[in-house]
């Protein structure tokens, strides 16, 4: 796994948390209606606790900020359960526990990376799919939600198919994902934190920034984290943002679950 943090967080401007907020502003005066703007955080890569993981679950908890968190089953263990036990309340409405990937496993021979996509049979996706929702339930009981969070945000259709088959009620993918679901509830992540692939700050910052700005004016704001690549620029940075977004009345913070409920 990648650790290393983006070139942003290495050489950190110290104006980033200023320029975000206006573009956030920006985003958020172009709208036409006066609704208010969803927001979700995603968190992808959960399983295993460390240092890092412990950090950004004690930050949402002290903004209370909600939290949804891609959990990898082949990595969740009883014993990793009930670590994660002792540093939060796991059945807490802040807390959306979701699946993602079963081993987090690329299986592409050629071309951009993926554990569901096409180059398997449907049969081994669907086993994936299955074996990973009935050990997190198993794991986790009443605190998992039947949401799905594809590894590197990408999977075929036989997936899609899978997935409805085996009562997901949703997934989380990036903007402009394909192929669409026509049965699934789609939760677009559309802002990313930690993996991205400008080459330096100034490049990352001008990125991040339209981001948010173009999320902000769509209504709909998805940010997905890393917490395994953040260092403490990339925590100051998430500190502030998440302050940004509680105190703006305009932005309402969200899980999957309040965004398409069970019921
Ligand atoms: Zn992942």
């Amino acid at each position: 796994m990648d650790r290393r943090p983006a070139p942003l967080y290495g050489a950190y401007p110290s104006d980033a948390a200023e320029i975000i907020g206006q573009h956030l502003a920006s985003g958020l005066a172009a709208r036409r209606d006066s609704s208010p703007v969803t927001v979700f955080f995603r968190a992808d890569d959960i399983g295993v606790p460390s240092a890092a993981f412990s950090r950004m679950i004690a930050l949402f908890q002290e903004k209370q900020a909600p939290l949804c968190l891609a959990v990898v089953p082949a990595w969740l263990t009883q014993n990793r359960w009930t670590a994660i036990g002792e540093i939060c309340d796991r059945e807490a409405p802040l807390w959306c526990w979701h699946q993602h990937g079963w081993a987090h496993r690329n299986h592409q021979k050629t071309g951009k990376k993926s554990e569901f996509g096409t180059a398997r049979p449907g049969a081994r996706i669907r086993a994936d799919l299955s074996r990973g929702k009935e050990r997190l339930q198993n794991i986790m009981g009443a605190a998992f939600s039947a949401y799905f969070t594809p590894p590197w945000n990408r999977c075929c259709p036989e997936a899609l198919k899978a997935l409805k088959d085996l009562d997901f009620r949703g997934l989380s993918r990036s903007r402009d994902s394909q192929p669409q679901s026509r049965t699934l509830q789609e939760m677009m992540i559309n802002v990313d934190l930690h993996t991205r692939k400008e080459p330096d700050s100034a490049g990352c910052l001008a990125g991040l920034a339209a981001e948010i700005e173009q999320a902000a004016r769509s209504g709909s704001i998805g940010i997905m984290l890393h917490h395994q690549r953040m260092n403490e620029q990339a925590f100051v940075l998430l500190d502030e943002l998440l302050d940004m977004v509680v105190l703006q009345p305009l932005v309402k913070p969200v899980t999957f679950k309040d965004l398409f409920p069970s019921d």
